[in-house]
């Protein structure tokens, strides 16, 4: 099959969900494209941002660094060791030596000098590692953010991911975080950094073909503590529907996008409209609690009988 772009080269990449197949070549302007059209819709970056590009060493996050840095963007990356045996070193090895290519070295954050990895905070409170894990990195990025003057935290999330994020928030009907789910989170203040997710448009094939064309070196096995994630089923129960019905999961996540804007016009959701958080009495990061739930969180895993005593003055129990 010929290139449907420029009709000469033979095509690499066939994307139904467009009606389309490119040459490589002609991949690189669509993909390119896609993801300027995706930050243009919501207004994610501009030119003079500084962005910090939150790499986890696979295809995505590499991939949005490498696009962004096409794209002329002003970029860092950040990688945080997680301190999970094996795969955090593996991934470590994938973002020095992808960033030493672009002649940068990576911002480190390693959770074992912190105090928390991820395998000991998740037994030391007993939550779901998956869980804990999401709250330690969205703290961190968004303080090396703020530390270090960066305007915009940008992360690999891709259309599939957040496919199946919305399909999950649906079956539970949970409102909080489907008013919260959009390629765009504002910053607020000084200490809160814009969150933007800039790959919202990319499926994770198109993704993973423009990582692999591109000769990008990304760790390919999964986080061994995602194992049982549910959201591989929620994109699991998508990707059947796609196979069947092309395009599917794109009207999906677009569809709700266009819903969702509806109702923030119509004021649906000014209750959600929350005022500035204050900071945290403990580190400072920007919070709506007394203590942000990352300090409560490595207070309950570094000194485990101390928690309620020093944040909630409760003298009675040690
Ligand atoms: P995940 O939460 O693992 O689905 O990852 C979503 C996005 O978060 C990735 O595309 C990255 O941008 C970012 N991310 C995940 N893990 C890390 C990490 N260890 N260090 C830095 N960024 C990460
Ligand atoms: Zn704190």
């Amino acid at each position: 099959m010929k290139c449907t772009r420029c009709r000469k080269t033979q095509a690499a990449v066939d994307l139904p969900s467009h009606h389309s197949a490119f040459c490589p070549e002609c991949f690189f302007v669509f993909f390119r494209r896609q993801v300027e059209e995706g930050i243009r819709n919501f207004s994610l970056l501009s030119p003079g941002d500084r962005v910090l590009v939150c790499v986890s060493g696979g295809k995505d996050s590499l991939v949005l660094w490498d696009v962004l840095m096409e794209l002329g963007y002003d970029t860092e990356g950040l990688y945080i060791d997680l301190g999970i045996e094996g795969y955090s070193s593996r991934s470590r090895e994938k973002v020095q030596s992808y960033a030493g290519t672009r002649g940068k070295e990576p911002i480190v954050v390693d959770l074992h000098a912190e105090g928390v990895p991820i395998p000991l905070a998740a037994k030391s409170i007993r939550k779901e590692e998956c869980s804990v894990c999401g709250k330690v990195k969205r703290y961190f990025f968004n303080r090396v953010a703020a530390e270090r003057g960066f305007t915009a935290v940008a992360t690999g999330h891709n259309l599939d991911d957040e496919a199946a994020r919305l399909l999950g928030n649906l079956l539970h009907w949970d409102r909080d975080y489907l008013s919260r789910q959009h390629p765009l989170l504002p910053g607020a203040g000084e200490g809160l950094v814009r969150k933007v997710k800039p790959l919202w448009r990319v499926s994770e094939l198109e993704t993973a073909a423009y990582g692999f064309l591109k000769g990008i070196d990304y760790v390919i096995e999964e986080c061994p503590m995602s194992e049982h994630a549910t959201s591989l089923v929620y994109k699991d129960a998508l990707s059947l529907i796609e196979e069947k019905m092309p395009g599917t999961r794109r009207k999906f996540y677009q569809g709700f996008l266009e819903e969702s804007r509806r109702w923030k016009e119509e004021g649906a959701d000014e209750e959600n409209a929350a005022a500035l958080p204050g900071a945290c009495a403990v580190c400072g990061a920007p919070t709506y609690a007394e203590v942000c739930s990352f300090c409560r969180l490595k207070s309950r895993v570094t000194n485990p009988g101390d928690v309620l005593k020093t944040f909630y003055g409760f003298q009675g129990r040690s």
